[in-house]
């Protein structure tokens, strides 16, 4: 139950390592890794090992304790990555509004530096 895998799905096949990707972290349940396109000097990616949920909202109400585990990862990864003093931002996109465009589930972790108030 927890190894869905959906094809087509990149974040699946990073986690299958068909496709490369720079990991940071790792728990049981969790894969850290860096975004391929970084949107700030610190941008990286943190998401369940299961393609179960597209997104937030469906992570919460499904599962809410891996929820609260991606949330952990984001703080801890955050921590490591010397980003917590300076601070950081979390972004859960949902949707075609929010420019969604990998639908497993996914917490950006974002800093590093001084970021535009919100994308809008
Ligand atoms: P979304 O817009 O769906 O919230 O974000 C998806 C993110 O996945 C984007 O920031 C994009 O740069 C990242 N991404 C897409 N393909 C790959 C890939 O093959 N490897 C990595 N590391 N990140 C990817
Ligand atoms: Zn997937």
């Amino acid at each position: 139950p927890d190894t869905t895998f959906e094809p087509g799905c990149i974040f699946c096949s990073i986690l299958r390592g068909t496709i490369p990707a720079t990991v940071v972290r790792e728990t049981g349940r969790t894969l850290t890794f860096r975004d391929v396109a970084p949107q700030a000097p610190t941008h990286l990616l943190v998401i369940p090992k299961t393609h179960v949920y597209a997104n937030a909202a469906e992570l919460a109400a499904g599962d809410p304790g891996l929820a609260a585990e991606l949330l952990r990862e984001a703080g801890a990864v955050a921590a490591a990555e010397g980003l917590a003093e300076d601070g950081y931002r979390l972004v859960f996109n949902t949707g075609g509004y929010a420019g969604q465009t990998v639908f497993h589930v996914h917490l950006h972790v974002l800093g590093g530096d001084a970021l535009g108030r919100f994308g809008v």
